[in-house]
């Protein structure tokens, strides 16, 4: 675990976190600064910088971060109007922080800007 990544000492509780969601690969936690009414981060609890450094073996985890983003989006009580899923990758993607993380945000119309 890098010491040095705020979500990798969230996820062994060195830092606090409203954490709304845990299995045995992914984790869930309320943005600090939150965009919508619901906006959730999902991430793998395995440290992995971005998408880009995502393998062939990650696959599995990948789909597991998603469907707990939907199971997370249910529990939250905004899967039947919609929400958006986001993950933002390196730079340029608008990635501030280095451990990859979804973005679940809804509970409010969602503006139709991709950036
Ligand atoms: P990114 O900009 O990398 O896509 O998203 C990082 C997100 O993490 C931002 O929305 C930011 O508000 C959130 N964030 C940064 N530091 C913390 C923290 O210490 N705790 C929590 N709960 N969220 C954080
Ligand atoms: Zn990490």
């Amino acid at each position: 675990m890098p010491t040095d990544c705020i979500f990798c000492r969230i996820i062994v509780g060195e830092v606090p976190a409203t954490i709304v969601y845990r299995d045995e690969r992914v984790v869930a936690i309320r943005d600090i600064a939150p965009k919508a009414p619901t906006h959730i981060l999902v991430m793998p609890i395995q440290h992995l910088t971005s998408l880009a450094e995502a393998q062939t073996a990650d696959e599995g985890l990948m789909g597991a971060l998603l469907l707990a983003a939907a199971h997370i989006a249910r529990q939250e009580g905004v899967a039947e109007r919609g929400y958006r899923v986001t993950l933002n990758t390196r730079a340029e993607g608008g990635q501030t922080v280095g451990h990859l993380h979804a973005h679940l945000l809804g509970g409010r119309q969602l503006s139709g800007e991709m950036g």
